[in-house]
């Protein structure tokens, strides 16, 4: 059997995971989503990886410029809160459109781990041990921690 890579990834569309890191795209498996964070969905998807389908080998690959690094959940709360049309950013703050109003959002809000980050490195290393840490996830599957450089286009490792 071949073998077979998973990538866990941001969904930033500038960058293409499969073809940053060489992996062969017929038999790497991608997990997206925003800041390319390990929580309760990405150990679902991993788990099912690797037991049905032998995924034994993961790379977590966090990128430069991402937007959950420049959030926090002061932030996202205090958007959302507002009203839930796109926000835009005056280079100091985000500003929402006052003519728009909503419901009491809070519940919908809190049930969210929203996964922000300050620290683009520690972001990846807290994920590689959330992934060790889960006793769900066996010993021999192996992970390793990256930084994609968007403007330099490199990919270096986080240990
Ligand atoms: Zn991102």
């Amino acid at each position: 059997m071949e073998k077979k890579y998973g990538i866990i990834t941001c969904m930033d569309s500038r960058f293409d995971p499969i073809s940053i890191t060489d992996l062969p795209p017929e038999h790497t498996y991608v997990i997206r989503n925003a800041g390319g964070r390990v929580n309760a969905d990405t150990i679902r998807s991993m788990t099912i990886a690797h037991k049905f389908m032998g995924i034994k080998e993961w790379f977590i690959i966090h990128h430069t410029d991402c937007m959950v690094g420049k959030l926090n959940d002061e932030i996202i709360l205090k958007a959302l809160k507002s009203n839930l049309q796109t926000a835009e950013f005056n280079g100091h703050d985000w500003v929402n459109d006052d003519r728009f109003e909503t419901e009491d959002n809070s519940e919908s809000i809190n049930k969210i781990e929203w996964q922000t980050f300050s620290d683009l490195k520690q972001s990846v290393i807290d994920d590689l041990n959330a992934i060790r840490e889960n006793s769900l996830i066996p010993d021999t599957v192996e992970v390793k921690g990256f930084i994609y450089d968007l403007t330099g286009n490199t990919i270096d490792p986080v240990d």
